[in-house]
């Protein structure tokens, strides 16, 4: 009897032991490699009173959206190049909540400073501004619903890395599996978004000229995304 029940036990335990890798692997499946490898580094923005009544502004002022808190309702990605040219000092850019008096043009639009959700540093490190549904000023029309990643670097002698590539695509598809993302574009794309639904600044009279982070990384990035089977822009033709 007792033979019986060690061996009832036996069973069971490896019943169990067996049930727990299962799960477990079907875990991994299901997170795919991206949550295994993907480092993502907690370095917060100051998001103060000042900031949250900044950003409160700019939604009812540029875009009418009246809210209690500064949060958007994520459905885009917009990948940037921070056109500096290291990472501690696009930090310090990003930290304060006001705009500095240098940048003239945009400060009559808002003096809520620019910031991103997501910064990625040329070796391909992930760091982490601002939770990502919290509302950050990066790109006219579209900030209600878009997430920000910028990348250390610029379009001449501080092209974008592979690196970088690799963690946009990784960090983007991780998001989606937490956000209705339909769309990846690069900030010069923005005007295409002009009369969609999604955009909503009411001055059409404020637009800025944009090239980052240049067509081909924003290919690169994209064609790396084709599982998340994302909306095209809506100017087709600049679908390249
Ligand atoms: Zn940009």
């Amino acid at each position: 009897m007792i033979h019986k029940l060690m061996k009832t036990f036996i069973f069971l335990f490896m019943a169990s032991n067996s049930f727990a890798a299962k799960s477990d692997q079907a875990k991994d499946e299901n997170e795919g490699q991206v949550s295994a490898v993907l480092k993502i580094i907690e370095r917060p923005i100051i998001f103060n009173k000042e900031r949250e009544k900044l950003s409160l502004e700019y939604l009812q002022q540029r875009y009418a959206m009246v809210q209690n808190k500064a949060t958007i309702s994520p459905k885009m990605v917009v990948v940037h190049w921070t056109a500096i040219d290291s990472l501690e000092d696009s930090f310090r850019v990003f930290n304060t909540p006001r705009l500095p008096s240098s940048r003239e043009k945009i400060s009559s639009a808002s003096a809520l400073n620019v910031s991103a959700h997501f910064l990625i540093d040329r070796d391909g490190s992930i760091y982490q501004l601002l939770p990502e549904t919290t509302f950050a000023r990066h790109v006219i029309g579209l900030n209600h619903s878009a997430i920000g990643i910028e990348n250390v670097g610029n379009g001449s002698d501080l092209p974008l890395t592979k690196e970088q590539l690799e963690a946009n695509i990784n960090l983007i598809k991780q998001l989606a599996t937490r956000h209705p993302i339909e769309y990846v574009i690069g900030h010069f794309e923005y005007k295409q978004f002009i009369g969609h639904s999604l955009w909503k600044e009411k001055d059409p009279g404020y637009l800025t000229q944009k090239t980052d982070p240049g067509l081909s990384f924003i290919k690169k990035v994209r064609s790396g995304l084709s599982a998340l089977q994302l909306k095209l822009l809506p100017l087709r033709e600049s679908n390249h």
